[in-house]
C-alpha cells in the first residue's frame, strides 16, 4: 500500500473512531441529562403538591375556626378575632367577614363595604373561590379568595408553588380539579397543555412529546401538573455534533500522525526482531550429517529459520548479521537450543549415536553463557553433552588468546567444537594448532568445482592434508553429487552434509527421515 493511501486509510479509521466516540458520548450525556431532568420533574411535582395541600389546609382550618364565631360580626372583638386568625396562619394574608354578597370588614382594611365578585368555583361543603387583583397599576398581582359561610380568607397564590426553582426550565402549575382553573403557576407555563394533562385519564407520569407528571391531591380538589421543556436536549444533539466536528477532525489528524509515527517505530528491524523473539518465531531446522564410510546419518546441523506470522520462512543469511549488529543474537541462540530440544530432544536421548551441531555467533563465544543455558535442557531431556556439537566460523575465533579458554570450557563440558566454513578465512596451520578444536567443516565453495569427474579444487587436498596432520575430524559441506562424496571418502573425510543426502528440514520431518533410514537399514 502506498504511504499516501496508508495515511488516508489511517485518517479515515481514526476519524471514524473519534466521531463514533464523540457521538456516543453526546448521546449518552444527553440521555443522562434527560433522566436527571425527569427525576427533577418528579421531585418538584411531589414537593409542589405537599406545599399546595399545606396552603389549602390552612385556608380550610382558618375558615372552619371562624365558622364557630358566635357573636355579632365586625365588632371590635370580631375584628380582633379576624386578626388573630390572620396571624395564626402563615399563608393567609387577610381575613374578612361578609354579609350577603358584601364584604363588611377585614383584618387588613377594617370596616369596608365592597360587593363580592361572583365566585369562579364552588365546591362541596359550601366553599367558593375567586381571584381578585391587588397592587398598584402595572404591578398587579392576583390573590385567591376562599369563602365558607360568612368568612373569606385571602391567600397569595404564589405560596402554592413556593418551592425553590432549582431548575427553571421545568414548568409547574397548581390547578383546581373541578373545572381545571389555574390557581398558581411558574412563569411561561402553557395553561392549555396543563389543562389537557389534567383531563387525561391515563396513568402518570407519561410521555407525549415531552415528559408530564400529574399529581392529584387525595384531600382537596387540587392537583399539580409538571412537565419538562420539549425534547430540548435531543433537538440539540446534531447541533452539538456540528460544533464538535472541527475539533474532532483536528484530533483525528493528530491521532493519524501519532499512529503513523508509532507504526514507523514498530517497523524498525530491531522492533520486528524483538517481536519475533517474544513470539518465539525463531526455530531450528535440521540438515542431516552423514558418515561417508557407512552412509548413515550420524546427526544434524541445526539451522535457524525465522518463521514470520504469515508463514514466510526467512533464511539466516538475511537476519543473522543483523541480529549480531543489533546485539540480539543471544536470545536467538537460546531459541534455537530450545527448539532443537523440543523437536529432537527425546530422540537424542534414545539414540546415543546421534548428535546435533549448533552454530555459535561471536557473542556466544565471548563467555560460557550458552553452556549454562544448555545444561538445563541436557538434564531435562537426558541428552549427553557429547551429543551436542558446536560450530564457530573462523572470523569469530581470530583472537585466539581470548577464544581458546572459552572453547576449552566447551570441550571440558563434553562438547565437540568444529571450525565452520573452513578455508574461507584465516586458515593457517599455526592458527589451527593454537585452537582447541575437534574438527573443521570444509566450506561448500571448495566443492563446487568438482563437476562429473573433474579434478577437485586444488585447495581441498591441501585442507584435508592439513586437518589429517593435526588429527582433526572433517565434515564436508555442500556435498551435492555422488562423485564429490566418493572423492571425499577416498581422501579420508569422515562426514558429509549436503543436498545429496537432504536439505535442511523442520524437526518433525527430520524424525521421519530418521525413521525411513532405520527402516531401510532393517531391510538390508
Ligand atoms: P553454515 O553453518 O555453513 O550452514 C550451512 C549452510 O549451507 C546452510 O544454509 C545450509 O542450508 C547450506 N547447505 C547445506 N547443504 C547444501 C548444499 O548441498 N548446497 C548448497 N548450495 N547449500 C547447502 P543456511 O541454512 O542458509 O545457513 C546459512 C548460514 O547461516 C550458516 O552457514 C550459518 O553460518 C548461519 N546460521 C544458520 N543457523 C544458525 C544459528 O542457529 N546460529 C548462528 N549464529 N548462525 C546460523
Ligand atoms: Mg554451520
Ligand atoms: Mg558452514
Amino acid at each position: 500500500m502506498s504511504s499516501r493511501l496508508t495515511a488516508l486509510t489511517t485518517f479515515c479509521v481514526v476519524a471514524f473512531a473519534v466521531l463514533a466516540t464523540l457521538t456516543a458520548a453526546v448521546y449518552a450525556s444527553d440521555a443522562v441529562n434527560e433522566r436527571q431532568q425527569r427525576q427533577q420533574v418528579d421531585v418538584f411535582s411531589n414537593r409542589a403538591l405537599l406545599r399546595a395541600e399545606l396552603v389549602t389546609s390552612e385556608a380550610d382550618s382558618a375558615l372552619r375556626q371562624l365558622m364557630s364565631y358566635p357573636d355579632t360580626p365586625c365588632t371590635n372583638d370580631h375584628m380582633q378575632r379576624l386578626q388573630q386568625v390572620e396571624e395564626q396562619f402563615r399563608y393567609i394574608r387577610e381575613v374578612a367577614s361578609t354579609h350577603d354578597m358584601q364584604l363588611r370588614c377585614s383584618s387588613l382594611r377594617g370596616a369596608v363595604d365592597i360587593a363580592l365578585p361572583p365566585p369562579e368555583w364552588a365546591y362541596a361543603g359550601g366553599f367558593t373561590a375567586w381571584h381578585t387583583e391587588v397592587g398598584k397599576r402595572g404591578n398587579e398581582r392576583q390573590m385567591l379568595n376562599v369563602r365558607l359561610g360568612n368568612h373569606v380568607v385571602v391567600i397569595d397564590p404564589r405560596f402554592y408553588l413556593d418551592i425553590v426553582p432549582l431548575d427553571d426550565t421545568i414548568k409547574l402549575t397548581v390547578l383546581e380539579t373541578q373545572d381545571g382553573g389555574v390557581i398558581s403557576s411558574w412563569p411561561h407555563t402553557d395553561d392549555a397543555l396543563v389543562r389537557a394533562a389534567l383531563k387525561r385519564t391515563g396513568s402518570s407520569p407519561y410521555f407525549e412529546g415531552r415528559y408530564y407528571v400529574v399529581e392529584r391531591s387525595s384531600r382537596y380538589p387540587i392537583a399539580v401538573v409538571a412537565y419538562e421543556p420539549e425534547d430540548r436536549m435531543r433537538r440539540d444533539v446534531p447541533a452539538q455534533l456540528r460544533t464538535l466536528l472541527p475539533p474532532a477532525l483536528v484530533l483525528s489528524a493528530i491521532g493519524t500522525w501519532l499512529v503513523l509515527r508509532w507504526r514507523r517505530k514498530l517497523r524498525t528491524p530491531r522492533n520486528a526482531m524483538l517481536q519475533g523473539i517474544r513470539r518465539r518465531q525463531f526455530v531450528a531446522w535440521l540438515q542431516p550429517l552423514v558418515s561417508l564410510e557407512s552412509g548413515r546419518c550420524v546427526g544434524a546441523e541445526a539451522l535457524v529459520r525465522w518463521k514470520l506470522e504469515d508463514g514466510t520462512i526467512v533464511a539466516p543469511d538475511t537476519f543473522i548479521p543483523m541480529a549480531e549488529s543489533l546485539d540480539l543474537i543471544e536470545p536467538i541462540t537460546d531459541q534455537v537450543i530450545r527448539s532443537v530440544f523440543e523437536g529432537v530432544g527425546a530422540t537424542l536421548a534414545r539414540r546415543r549415536d546421534l548428535h546435533v551441531s549448533l552454530n555459535l555467533a561471536g557473542k556466544d563465544l565471548a563467555g560460557t553463557r550458552v553452556l549454562e543455558t544448555l545444561k538445563a535442557s541436557l538434564a531435562k531431556y537426558a541428552v549427553r553433552p557429547e551429543q551436542i556439537w558446536f560450530e564457530a566460523i573462523e572470523r569469530t575465533l581470530m583472537d585466539t588468546a581470548s577464544s581458546a579458554p572459552v572453547l576449552e570450557a566447551f570441550r571440558a563440558a563434553g562438547h565437540r567444537i568444529f571450525i565452520d566454513d573452513f578455508g574461507t578465512g584465516y586458515s593457517s596451520l599455526s592458527y589451527l594448532q593454537a585452537l582447541p578444536v575437534d574438527g573443521i567443516k570444509i566450506d561448500r565453495s571448495f566443492l563446487r568445482s568438482l563437476a562429473s569427474g573433474e579434478e577437485m579444487n586444488k585447495i581441498v587436498p591441501h585442507i584435508i592434508e592439513m586437518a589429517r596432520s593435526l588429527d582433526l575430524l572433517m565434515v564436508a559441506e555442500g556435498v551435492e553429487t555422488e562423485a564429490q562424496a566418493q572423492y571425499l571418502r577416498g581422501r579420508g573425510v569422515q562426514f558429509a552434509q549436503g543436498w545429496l543426502y537432504a536439505k535442511a528440514m523442520p524437526a518433525d520431518e527430520f524424525l521421519r527421515y530418521l525413521e525411513r533410514e532405520a527402516a531401510r537399514t532393517r531391510e538390508t
